[in-house]
């Protein structure tokens, strides 16, 4: 992606790497909404030095095997401990943290790094050796990042959906709150997801597995809201057949024994919708923002009434601690059989036909579409 809207297909040579580098062979990069938002020019990732530096490379939702790897990256690159090996299969973590800063030595996750760098977006491709980013035959891994072995009984179109899934599993586990269970997230609560895309999707998918007793889904699309429904989610909501805000807030009132939702997970990427997720919220309900990754046109809530009155808990959320990632491999894996997680992947690109994937990826029949490295098809 060489300007917002405006991509081609092109070649770099094979890099060489270094003790503490490695290469990979990629095995599938999932569209997210931030390509989505970059193509078209509104993304605003908002983290300290966080912008994008075109022309890039896109993809940090990325799989694939490890080529060759660095004598040190062996051990560098294992977040888990156990050194990695050429031809392993692994998720890459889309960003890389320093280890040294504030909020690395205090809070040590990707959101927070104020030296952070990202795949895919804020590593430019135009210095070699190039390959920055996961829409590509192979990926070059700098070091200091962090990469994460999938377990062998997930299959691709699975793991692919791991970067997606730890944004959620982030989220979630800022949502948790003890002693009292009805402060933050708990087993046994309502969920509403605003915004059944790939994003809600996955966040459906980690509400299931953390024991929600209700998962609402709203939407426009009926597509993904059916594909929803088949997956994960207990009821639907579509914007065709409640098109007022005050009716949807009606629906969820009463799917949740009158009271609103315990937790609403906001994952549509206008921040409009903001009004109405505090609206269904029960008093003392918590509310998830993930989505919001354009900039805010204007956001009206009312302090007093959807706020303060309601003890509403709000939460922000972009990225993720880096340990979610094996965290949630091991819950796909242990889940697999009763969480269809691959039929989340409806769509499959080459890598010359990106463009063309990223526009069936904004389309609304639609939901995660995967780049995958075959070229010339
Ligand atoms: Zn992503
Ligand atoms: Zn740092």
């Amino acid at each position: 992606m060489t300007a917002p809207g405006q991509m081609r297909t092109e070649y770099f040579p094979i890099p060489k790497i270094d003790e503490n580098s490695a290469l990979v062979r990629m095995a599938g990069s999932a569209i997210c909404g931030t390509d989505k938002h970059m193509y078209s020019g509104q993304l605003n990732l908002g983290l300290p030095g966080a912008v994008v530096s075109f022309p890039v490379i896109p993809g940090h939702e990325n799989l694939g095997i490890i080529e060759e790897l660095g004598a040190k990256a062996s051990e560098q690159m294992a977040a888990e401990g156990v050194p990695l090996q050429t031809g392993d299969r692994v998720v890459i973590s889309a960003d890389i943290v320093c280890g040294h800063c504030y909020y690395c030595r205090n809070i040590y996750g990707y959101p927070w790094c104020l030296n952070h760098r990202s795949y895919g977006d804020v590593i430019t491709c135009k210095n070699p050796p190039h390959l920055f980013g996961g829409w590509a035959e192979r990926m070059y891994i700098l070091p200091g990042t962090f990469m994460f072995r999938v377990p062998e009984v997930l299959t691709d179109e699975e793991a692919v959906l791991t970067e997606q899934m730890a944004v959620a599993y982030g989220a979630f586990c800022r949502a948790l709150q003890a002693p009292n269970m009805k402060e933050g997230y708990a087993p046994a609560d309502s969920v509403v997801i605003q915004g059944a895309g790939p994003l809600g999707l996955c966040n459906a998918f980690l509400a299931r597995m953390l024991g929600a007793s209700k998962i609402i889904a709203i939407d426009k699309f009926e597509y993904r809201l059916k594909l929803a429904r088949e997956l994960c989610v207990d009821e639907i909501i579509s914007l065709k057949d409640f098109q007022e805000p005050a009716q949807r807030m009606k629906r969820v009132v009463e799917l949740t024994d009158d009271l609103g939702a315990d937790l609403v997970v906001e994952c549509t990427g206008a921040p409009n919708i903001l009004s109405e997720g505090l609206d269904m919220l029960r008093l003392g309900g918590t509310y998830l923002i993930e989505g919001a990754f354009v900039e805010d046109a204007g956001t009206q809530v009312s302090v007093s009434r959807q706020i303060v009155a309601k003890n509403a808990r709000i939460i922000g959320a972009a990225g993720m601690p880096f340990q979610a990632y094996s965290r949630v491999l091991k819950m796909m894996a242990s889940f697999k059989d009763s969480i269809h997680f691959a039929n989340a992947v409806t769509h499959r690109f080459g890598v010359d036909d990106a463009e063309q994937a990223l526009q069936k990826s904004m389309a609304e029949d639609s939901m995660k579409v995967v780049i995958t490295p075959k070229l010339g098809e």
